[in-house]
């Protein structure tokens, strides 16, 4: 069965590249990044950075799909009469936030994925099946309630620091090569390695983000804070989509440039369980 990492940038999913590209884990086929079109700058400076780390190292080859761009989309919903749900806040009948369903991890993180491994893995056409194979996700046994399911019958989601395997009919299986590992484990492999360790991603405007990570981007990388405040702007009015009241990034249901962040709020409001933040 071929084994594919589904390559999030953030500290998990990196680190099972570069295992497995040093052969501390099986050598997998490819790793695949889909971009959602807005990481942070420090993401996108981390995959430069990766790209050179393979060239040198002679690592499993990263391919990033980008044909579809959630940010771009978003900007452009009114044009284009769309609306590519994110997880963000409108006030309920109530006048109590309500979060808006999640669409988006699995059309622009998983889709793409899938599909590349249709085109390229296989050279399929549309609508071919897909034999079975296993996609590397980056779980560590701190956050191990985010396994899920395949909902397609190819696929087998592989967590290597679980040492665990799911299928599509939710048939659980053991990794005999996988040592389980927490998160301090793996930031502790980076240390011993010299190998930077990488910033956590998520799209710049991800709703998910907690008050203390919106101030901390909005003091650092200004640039991705307003990228986001375009976004919350341009998804205000979302009444073609059938959301009457207006929408917003922040849980607060304030426009973001003018939320004024509780820097001792760290809780973010919910988890990409694609391969976001992972
Ligand atoms: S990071 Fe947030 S906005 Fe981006 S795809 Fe994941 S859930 Fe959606």
């Amino acid at each position: 069965m071929k084994q594919i990492i589904s390559l999030g940038l953030g500290v998990q999913s990196t680190a099972m590249y570069l295992m497995s590209s040093l052969r501390e884990l099986p050598e997998a086929e490819v790793a695949i990044f889909s971009d959602t079109g807005k990481e942070s700058t420090a993401t996108y400076d981390y995959l430069d950075y990766l790209k050179r780390w393979q060239k040198q190292n002679g690592g499993i080859k990263i391919a990033v799909v980008n044909e579809k761009n959630l940010y771009r989309d978003l900007l452009n919903k009114s044009n284009t009469g769309r609306f590519a749900s994110i997880p963000a806040f409108t006030a309920g009948t109530d006048g109590k936030a309500g979060m808006l369903r999640r669409q988006c991890t699995g059309e622009y993180k998983i889709r793409p994925v899938d599909d590349y491994i249709r085109d390229y893995v296989y050279g399929l056409p549309k609508g071919a099946r897909r034999p079975q194979t296993s996609v590397w996700i980056g779980i560590t046994t701190d956050e191990a309630e985010r396994m899920s399911i395949p909902r397609e019958r190819w696929k087998v989601n592989n967590y290597p620091f679980l040492g665990m395997t799911v299928d599509s009919h939710g048939n659980v299986g053991r990794v005999p090569w996988a040592v389980p590992q927490n998160r301090s484990n793996v930031m502790s492999w980076y240390r011993r390695k010299g190998i930077p360790i990488p910033p956590k991603s998520s799209c710049v405007f991800c709703p998910y983000q907690s008050d203390h990570t919106w101030a901390m981007r909005k003091r650092h990388a200004p640039e991705d804070f307003q990228a986001a405040v375009r976004v919350d702007q341009a998804i205000r009015n979302s009444t073609s989509q059938g959301v009457n009241n207006p929408v917003y990034l922040h849980r607060s249901c304030k426009p973001l440039a003018e939320v004024e962040f509780d820097l001792t709020q760290n809780i973010e409001w919910g988890e990409c369980s694609g391969t976001c933040h992972v």
